[in-house]
Parts: structure tokens; C-alpha cells; sequence
């Protein structure tokens, strides 16, 4: 009877401390405590060799930077590895070698994705990117991944046109946004409510003139139903176009289905030249609440990840509180279309 008191006090104290651990056990999303919680709305799950630090580095870098939700693409494009380079080149612009078009890109997503558990994966919106935007086939490529992984990717990008230095190394003809090859992915794009990044320079170091604006406002005008998301302003490495505040306004009260993201070089070029915030931007931003997005642009390693996203802080700081909250996460979903059971 004894014995069976003594198994009976331990059963108890041994379920008690199981409870009390389940009870106390931290939440797999370990919420930090920012003023402002960050929906990502530009990161790349792979490098230009295709290669990723991985789906949980990715996640544990999230929670540690306060950040909820994440637009997550692959990378249309992989860069070779010729017989002549001695040094592997990862980075597009690591040596001179070509990139090509990369579709696989987008599996190796999707499979990332699909082996989280559910609450993880509601973190991830998944894009579209593996496709040659000067064939007239890509957008058989976007229905066909739609058909593999049915309910899962929820638009399309990043779609690489001018792109500095990636463009005379990308294989083929160098693609612009108004390709008429892209015409069946933005009409496609329309008819599935999927909206679409797209990285497009605005001009080029040599002249600082928005050269190539036109191409962009042609596909954006031509397409009033294709939510258009112009990553970086256009902006590119070494280039500050005159009259970019201007433009920015411009387009924006045109064109209600443009959208432009702070990603990249944008946010240290133009927006906070050496840390210190332009002012003109922040009249636009408070402006325009609804229209801009803040992203890490991280290509396959995160080690970086919490600096690079935690840098827009500056920016909040200074908007109001409302446009802020717009910025760091209510446009993202705002933007993206609604999935059953999603929390947007
Ligand atoms: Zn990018």
C-alpha cells in the first residue's frame, strides 16, 4: 500500500512537471519586442549558385529581428562556373562569367517550404521567379508550378530586367519589362490576382538620367489590373537618377496598381544618404502610407539578416505612427492575395 501511495505521489509530481513545462515552454515564434513588428517583403531563399544557409536559419533570424511574415523568392538566374575561373564565383558580380536562366529555382522553394509544419509555413508567401522573361513560353512555367504545388505560391518574382552589371552577363537577349514576351505573364498575373516584383534599373551609372523609365511605365500603364511592385525605386548600384522623388510621385498618382519596395541599395543611396534621412522621401511616404514596402534583399545567407531589416528603424522613428505601421507590415498584406485559413 505504501509502495503504491509513494508510485502514486511521484505519478503525480512527474505528470504536474510535464504540465508545468508545456505550460512554460516558449512558443516555437519567439516574439521580440520592437516597437514595430516587420513583415519582409523581398528576400531571396538562394544564393546565384542556388545554394541557402536554409529554410530554419531563415526563420530563427525572423524571430530574432522581429519579424513576422516574409515575401520569399528564389533566384531566376545562376551564375557558371566556367573551366577558365580558377576562384568559384557565388555573387553575380564576383567575376565576368554568364548567369542562365535557373527554373529548378523555384522547386528547390517549394520543397523547403512544404517540409514545415503549418505554422511555419504560414509564415512564408512564396513567389515565381524561374523563367526567361523574352520567352514567349514563361508563363507556362508559372502554370505549371501553380499545378505542382497547388495553394502555395501567392505571385510572381522577382523578375530581373536592366539590372546593372547581371544584364550584358545574363545569356540571350536582355529582357525589358515592356517584352512583349511578358505580356501573357501580366495578364496571367491579373486574371490570378498575383502580384509581381520586378527589378528594373531606372537608368545607368553613365549619365544618372531615368533612361529606362519608359519601359517600366509602359508595362505598368498597359496593365492597370497587374499589381505591379517596382523593387528599389528602380534604383541600381551607383546610380542616384535626378528628379527620382519627382518621378516617384508622379507614377504613384498615375498609377494606382504601382508599388514600389525599399529593398537594396535604394535605402542607403537615396532615402538615408550616410544614415541621415531625406526629408523629401518622408513627405512622400507619409503621402503615399499605402504604397511602399520594406524588404532585407538577402540572397541565400542570413547571417545579416536583423541589421539589415532592423535598419529601416530610423525611418519609423520619423513617420507617423500609423504610416510606420503601414510600411514595417500592413501593406505587405494588404497587397498580397488573401489564402483560406492565412492570418491576412
Ligand atoms: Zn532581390
Amino acid at each position: 500500500m505504501k509502495k503504491s501511495i509513494s508510485a502514486l505521489v511521484l505519478l503525480i509530481a512527474f505528470t504536474s512537471q510535464i504540465f508545468a513545462q508545456k505550460t512554460h515552454s516558449p512558443s516555437p515564434i519567439t516574439k521580440v519586442d520592437y516597437t514595430y513588428r516587420i513583415n519582409d517583403a523581398h528576400c531571396h531563399y538562394v544564393d546565384f549558385v542556388q545554394e541557402t544557409e536554409g529554410i530554419g536559419v531563415l526563420l530563427e533570424q525572423m524571430d530574432k529581428a522581429g519579424v513576422d511574415n516574409i515575401v520569399l523568392f528564389g533566384l531566376p538566374v545562376t551564375k557558371l562556373w566556367t573551366d577558365y575561373d580558377q576562384e568559384r564565383p557565388i555573387y553575380y558580380d564576383d567575376n565576368d562569367a554568364p548567369v542562365y536562366y535557373y527554373s529548378f529555382t523555384d522547386v528547390i522553394l517549394a520543397e523547403a517550404i512544404k517540409a514545415l509544419p503549418k505554422q511555419q509555413k504560414d509564415r512564408i508567401y512564396p513567389m515565381i521567379c524561374g523563367f526567361n522573361p523574352v520567352d514567349k513560353n514563361g508563363v507556362d512555367h508559372i502554370k505549371r508550378m501553380m499545378k505542382m504545388y497547388p495553394d502555395l505560391w501567392v505571385g510572381i518574382g522577382e523578375v530581373f530586367f536592366r539590372h546593372d552589371d547581371l544584364s550584358r552577363m545574363t545569356y540571350g537577349r536582355n529582357p525589358t519589362a515592356n517584352d512583349v514576351s511578358m505580356e501573357p505573364v501580366y495578364e496571367f498575373a491579373a486574371e490570378k490576382n498575383l502580384p509581381i516584383w520586378i527589378h528594373s534599373d531606372i537608368g545607368d551609372p553613365m549619365s544618372n538620367k531615368p533612361k529606362f523609365l519608359y519601359e517600366m511605365e509602359e508595362a505598368i500603364r498597359n496593365h492597370p489590373k497587374t499589381k505591379i511592385i517596382w523593387c528599389h525605386i528602380g534604383d541600381t548600384r551607383n546610380v542616384v537618377v535626378e528628379g527620382l522623388p519627382e518621378i516617384t510621385t508622379r507614377l504613384l498618382s498615375t498609377y494606382p496598381n504601382l508599388y514600389f519596395d525599399l529593398s537594396w541599395v535604394i535605402f542607403e543611396q537615396v532615402v538615408a544618404p550616410e544614415g541621415k534621412l531625406d526629408s523629401v522621401w518622408v513627405n512622400i511616404f507619409e503621402q503615399f502610407p499605402t504604397r511602399f514596402l520594406v524588404g532585407t534583399d538577402n540572397i541565400g545567407g542570413f547571417s545579416d539578416y536583423g541589421k539589415t531589416i532592423r535598419k529601416y528603424e530610423v525611418l519609423f522613428d520619423a513617420l507617423t505612427p500609423e504610416t510606420a505601421k503601414k510600411l514595417a507590415s500592413e501593406n505587405m498584406f494588404e497587397l498580397l492575395p488573401k489564402r483560406s485559413g492565412k492570418n491576412n
